[in-house]
């Protein structure tokens, strides 16, 4: 890839959305400009402490154009808001209907989606080989949407959604099926995990359980079957208790890192146009997430 500013011209890129603080993304984004030589800054901009409502959103796109930013990161809950702001969206992002990267290009403001693929290169570069006949995804809300969209795009044959909101679960499953005729897309609830898993090649794991705030296991460990492969999007922490009890059970497994590198991987190429090392930002991801469990 060819850089898409004049060298030696600084970066400016923001994150906006609200609870933006902890993000982990701007010094992942600035630790590689660094590394490749670039003036880059990468600054939050949480809504709830500018006192601008999520529906502003086209204002702070608007400003962010006339200050000079480069692009935007945007998550929740501008991701849906944003699309109508926009003078172009790539495919990705238009089937899905969310957008999570804004690059400024000549004035033109284009929408990205690198949670979609971002979860994709993570899985396919994390669990090479895996037979992805069927799989089922637990958890239908934002992030299991584009996970559930990766999946299909990647060659998951048939994928169950499941969600403790089962309306949410069929909904999500009908606007898959709907985008990805050629693969087979339904919806069940979490008491039919124990019926489903035994004959499925693996299951993605993207609700909050398992996190610092949220432990636990977000299904009964005893449906786990070495024939299994096991991906959790939860990456704080890494080693989830869902992973922990996934390897005891002889799966092989996928932590959240993946998915949180490969976005910010994705965003950075887009941005720049560089070629970002994804192996330098997954070391370093991984530094962070463990000085901030510390
Ligand atoms: P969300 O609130 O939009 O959706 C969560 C969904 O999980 C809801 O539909 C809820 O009904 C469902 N749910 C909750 N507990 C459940 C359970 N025990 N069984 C089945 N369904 C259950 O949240 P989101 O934005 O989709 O994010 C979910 C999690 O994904 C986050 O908490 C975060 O840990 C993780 N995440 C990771 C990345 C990454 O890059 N790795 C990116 C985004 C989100």
């Amino acid at each position: 890839m060819t850089p898409k500013s004049d060298a030696g011209r600084p970066y400016l890129v923001g994150l906006v959305g609200t609870g933006v603080g902890p993000s982990l993304t701007p010094a992942l984004h600035m630790a590689e400009g660094r590394a490749q030589g670039l003036d880059y800054v990468y600054r939050t901009i949480d809504l709830n402490a500018c006192g601008i409502a999520p529906h502003q959103i086209g204002e702070v796109l608007a400003w962010a154009r006339t200050l000079g930013y480069d692009a935007l990161n945007i998550t929740h809950p501008c991701k849906q808001l944003v699309l109508d702001h926009l003078d172009d969206v790539d495919e990705t992002a238009r089937t899905l209907g969310a957008v999570n990267t804004v690059v400024f290009d000549c004035g033109r403001a284009i929408g990205y989606n690198t949670d979609t693929t971002g979860f994709a290169h993570g899985f396919t570069g994390g669990l090479p080989g895996v037979p992805m006949a069927s799989a089922v995804l637990v958890g239908a809300g934002g992030a299991g949407s584009a996970v559930g969209d990766a999946l299909l795009r990647i060659g998951v044959g048939h994928l169950t959604v499941v969600d403790l909101d089962v309306d949410r679960a069929a909904t999500l499953a009908h606007e898959l099926a709907d985008r990805h005729a050629l693969s087979r897309v339904d919806a069940s609830s979490l008491d039919k995990l124990s019926a489903l898993l035994p004959d499925r090649d693996g299951v993605v794991h993207a609700t909050p359980t398992g996190m610092a705030e949220h432990p636990g296991l977000p299904f009964d460990a005893a449906l786990l079957h070495p024939g299994l492969w096991v991906a959790d999007i939860v990456y704080r922490p890494l080693d989830t208790a869902l992973l922990q009890a996934a390897r005891a059970a002889g799966c092989r497994t996928l932590d959240g890192g993946h998915m949180a590198v490969y976005q910010a991987v994705d965003a950075f190429a887009l941005i720049t146009g560089l070629t970002p090392d994804a192996d330098r930002m997954s070391a370093h991801f991984r530094d962070l997430v463990a000085q901030t469990a510390a």
